[in-house]
């Protein structure tokens, strides 16, 4: 135990801390207006919200370990200049806790929950604490995504040295602009201003991010926001804003904040109580979403049906960013007849070939691509039809992926020799190219001489080539979407369905740690069986969506000139 800790159990000093009132926490600032009006609405309190979802859940989990991980690395190297504040207390026995080894002067306090301000309405805690050597405190967040780029001038500090006084222009780093953690920051400094912890002079705060090589200190008062505003400023105004949102919710006062479809609706426990309202008045958002829908609304186009009376070849009432002018309207059109999907060209065009393969490969984050699943389709190339796999279940990062990628190369290049030798065209397809392209180039990169991987010259050309087709730049191009254009919005309209209802990119991050056995436990033979299967659902889905736009079934939808 730190000698910071010892005298700290069995005082209780007089604390702040106060539950009846609104206090609101770090992330408000980045929440929507909506959402911050709901939570403190007194009678949304028994509203039915939807769970967490599975992949958030682990995101936080994952979060929490890198935290953990990064303090125990902390402490080894400062000893007894370190001191924690232990997690599984009630809130205002850490804060009790955080006050008594900041007024002991303590050099740094992990886990700290700051006095909650009543007046200020805020309250939270922060990772690290940090001493100043002219007395009071700055705050240090450990994150768990990039906080610096390759390049120079970043304000570091060697993770032996966690305090600003310790940080020099970095020569091999710039700061990679992360608003969130700026704002988190500077919620924490102004908690320890309201305590009187504060440290004087300018307003300071560190970041440890992923590779948790450096601490990364940021000037909270210097005008590096738009506008020339400071972090500070910036956190200033929009926490005002929510707290005002807050209060009247509190209060029962007329909403400040009213929903609008952004695109955190997709994960909002909110949406099923904000869709229905949406529904109910017709608003504009339900078409076009975001800051379009504000300006919209700003112009007195309010609901999909005045957006739907404008003629979409006149100018717009008012500059749109998210989509053409013309495009808003003719969705508008198509969302009153009951469709979130018309043709924008009279006839589909899907380049075809006698011999097809359908190509998805699953990732695992920045660590490398573990599976590569084809759906073979066409003329007979004396290779079985349908679907194959070829996977590495080592964890990644293994040199087995290489394996994997070669035998994925061998395989396609015979197929494509195979065609071309008996006269018959072939291609490839995948749904949006950048995550093949970019796990394509880098394994040949990363595993170049390994049997069966290709050079980086022949991905190129394979890329390039008119062999390799991304659907997704075809449904972009020749549809209009109201929900978005991911492969799981759109192939439904095809009729095809994942057999996994908890199918998608999150959720199988999480199958893939089981079924490697990431965090340590033993890997699960039936999570391997589930991302085969949805991979294999992924590739069916991309054939059954090209059989679809080649087809009348697609003709079906509403040519948007007609509407
Ligand atoms: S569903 Fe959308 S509008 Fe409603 S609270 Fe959530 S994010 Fe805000």
């Amino acid at each position: 135990m730190s000698e910071y800790l010892r005298p700290v159990f069995g005082r209780t000093p007089t604390l702040g801390y106060v539950s009846s009132q609104v206090l609101l926490d770090a992330g408000v600032v980045n929440r929507c207006r909506r959402r911050v009006h709901l939570e403190h609405d007194p009678n949304m309190a028994d509203v039915p919200k939807a769970p967490t979802d599975p992949a958030g859940a682990q995101r936080m989990a994952d979060a929490q370990a890198h935290r953990r991980t990064v303090a125990d690395r902390l402490a080894r190297g400062l000893g007894a200049q370190w001191a924690e504040v232990p997690a599984g207390e009630s809130a205002a026995d850490r804060e009790r806790v955080t006050l008594a080894l900041l007024s002991a002067g303590a050099p740094y306090v992990w886990g700290g929950l700051l006095p909650a301000d009543p007046l200020g309405g805020r309250r939270g805690g922060v990772e690290l604490l940090v001493r100043s050597p002219y007395g009071g405190y700055v705050p240090l967040i450990v994150v768990r995504h990039k906080v610096s780029d390759p390049g120079s001038g970043a304000r570091t500090s060697p993770l032996s040295l966690p305090y600003p006084g310790g940080a020099r222009s970095d020569p091999l780093r710039k700061v990679r602009p992360q608003p969130r953690d700026q704002l988190r920051l500077a919620h924490a400094t102004r908690l320890l201003q309201a305590s009187g912890f504060a440290a004087t002079g300018r307003a300071t705060g560190g970041v440890i991010g992923m590779d948790a090589d450096v601490v990364l200190w940021h000037d909270l008062d210097a005008p590096t926001w738009p506008n020339g505003r400071t972090a500070l400023s910036e956190y200033d105004a929009r926490f005002a804003d929510r707290l005002a949102v807050a209060r009247a919710a509190r209060a029962g006062a007329d909403p400040l904040a009213r929903p609008s479809r952004i695109v955190e609706c997709r994960t909002c426990p909110w949406w099923q109580t904000c869709e229905s309202q949406l529904r109910d008045t017709r608003d504009v958002s339900l078409v076009v979403r975001g800051e379009d829908a504000t300006a919209l609304r700003g112009v007195g186009v309010s609901t999909v049906d005045k957006l739907a009376e404008l003629d979409p070849r006149a100018e717009p009432p008012v500059p749109l960013v998210g989509m053409p002018f013309e495009d808003s309207v003719l969705l508008a059109r198509a969302w009153l007849r009951g469709m979130n999907l018309v043709r924008r060209v009279e006839r589909i065009d899907v380049p075809r070939a006698d011999v097809e393969v359908d190509v998805d490969m699953e990732s695992f984050g920045d660590s490398g691509a573990y599976l590569w699943g084809c759906w073979l389709s066409g003329a007979d190339v004396d290779e079985g039809q349908g679907y194959r796999a070829f996977a590495t279940w080592e964890p990644l990062p293994t040199e087995d992926e290489g394996r994997s990628f070669g035998e994925f190369w061998t395989w396609l290049t015979g197929i494509r020799v195979r065609a071309r030798a008996r006269g018959l065209s072939f291609r490839a397809y995948c749904y949006n190219e950048l995550a093949e392209n970019r796990w394509m180039l880098s394994s040949a990169e990363r595993f170049a001489g390994q049997p069966g991987v290709p050079t980086v010259a022949e991905v190129k050309s394979f890329i390039r080539s008119g062999q390799w087709v991304d659907l997704f730049g075809i449904v972009r191009d020749q549809f209009l979407c109201a929900n978005g254009k991911g492969l799981k919005t759109i192939a439904p309209a095809a009729g095809f369905h994942w057999r996994d209802p908890e199918a998608g990119g999150e959720n199988s991050m999480r199958w893939y740690r089981d079924a490697v056995g990431l965090d340590g436990d033993e890997p699960q033979p039936d999570q391997r069986r589930r991302l085969l299967e949805y991979n294999e659902d992924d590739v069916m889905a991309t054939w059954t969506l090209r059989g679809w736009m080649s087809s009348e079934g697609a003709h079906e939808l509403p040519f948007a000139g007609d509407l």
